[in-house]
Parts: structure tokens; C-alpha cells; sequence
């Protein structure tokens, strides 16, 4: 007969979550993915990793596997071909996962939006925790993007985050009222 246990995990496990957690926070990996995008945010996020924006100031890491991966960072709309293997990049990351929308595209399906082998925006497919508006944004919106993620997940690392942004040039009230959480910009918001 199958019991039910209430034991607490074993310290080992608890010391293991405790530093992935810090890792993650400190160090996240990212993972890209174009969902159907025209390339022109691809190109600004090509732009925010090299040595002129520096989004590695931050911690961050892109590199090529998403199971090695904790941000999932998909560009432009999701197409009808796209959406299964968007799933399956989605599901081969390891938790905690997070996932940031990058574009008017891949925030409502933008410019292709009604398009017969268009489904929408990536939150149509798999839950996103950021959106970063624009057509295309720019790498300073794309940092701030990152941010606002690096900071829900290691909130008393807020002030050292914001002085990074200041030095990378990813600050201003304009900024930071279009990078949000909600996906509330308009579906062809202007650089
Ligand atoms: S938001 Fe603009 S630049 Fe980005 S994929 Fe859509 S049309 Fe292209």
C-alpha cells in the first residue's frame, strides 16, 4: 500500500536549490529563438551582446543549448510551423525558466498580425514573464528587458543592476515605461 511521507528533503537537496538559485540569479544563461521574426530584432540582439552594449555585464551568457538554459529569449510572431518546435524548446529547459518577448511581434504578432500561418505572440504558445515593445527595440530595451527579469528574481541585487544600466545606457523614465511584465504595448509600437 503506498504511503504518504512528510518528510522534509534531504539537506544535500536543499543546499543544491539554494545554489542553483544564486547561479541563476547571478549568472542566467540565455537561449534565442526566432519564432517567424523579419530578423530586424534578431540584429538588435546580436547588437546588445556585442562589446558596444555588453549585455554580459550583466551575468548574462547566450549560448546554443535550451537544455543548458534559464532564459528562453524569442523574437517575432508564432507562426503555425514554429509553434511546435517553440513548445519543445520551451520544454527541454530545465526549472526555473523564464521568458522574455522581444518586439511588437512577439508581443501580439505585430506587422504579420491576421496573417493566415500567423497564431499571435509568443504568450499564445508558452507563458512569458517580460515584454520588450518596439519594432525593432533597441539593445537599450533589450538590457532593460533583462533587467526587469534580473531583478524579480534577485531583488536585493536591485541597486548593483541599476548602476550597470546606467553605465550600459539603458536608463530613462522612456525606457522603463515600455519594457513591463504585462503585455501591454501597442502591437506596432515605433523605435
Ligand atoms: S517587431 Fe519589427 S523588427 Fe521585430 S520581427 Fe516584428 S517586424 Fe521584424
Amino acid at each position: 500500500m503506498d504511503t504518504i511521507t512528510t518528510q522534509s528533503p534531504p539537506r544535500w537537496r536543499t543546499v543544491l536549490d539554494r545554489l542553483r538559485n544564486w547561479s541563476l540569479a547571478n549568472s542566467p544563461w540565455l537561449v534565442h529563438y526566432n519564432s517567424g521574426s523579419c530578423n530586424g530584432c534578431d540584429i538588435e540582439i546580436l547588437a546588445t551582446l556585442t562589446p558596444r552594449y555588453d549585455l554580459e555585464r550583466l551575468g548574462v551568457k547566450l549560448q546554443g543549448s535550451p537544455r543548458h538554459a534559464d532564459v528562453l529569449v524569442c523574437t517575432g510572431p508564432v507562426t503555425r510551423q514554429s509553434r511546435d518546435r517553440l513548445r519543445r524548446i520551451y520544454d527541454q529547459m530545465p526549472e526555473p525558466k523564464f521568458v522574455v518577448a522581444v518586439g511588437a511581434c512577439g508581443i501580439s504578432g505585430g506587422a504579420f498580425r491576421g496573417c493566415y500561418n500567423i497564431l499571435g505572440g509568443v504568450d499564445e504558445v508558452i507563458p512569458v514573464d517580460v515584454y520588450v515593445p518596439g519594432c525593432a527595440p533597441r539593445p537599450e530595451a533589450i538590457i532593460q528587458g533583462v533587467a526587469v527579469l534580473l531583478k524579480k528574481l534577485q531583488p536585493d541585487r536591485a541597486a548593483e543592476i541599476d548602476r550597470l544600466l546606467v553605465e550600459a545606457g539603458a536608463t530613462g523614465a522612456a525606457l522603463e515605461e515600455e519594457v513591463s511584465d504585462e503585455p501591454n504595448a501597442e502591437p506596432l509600437g515605433a523605435r
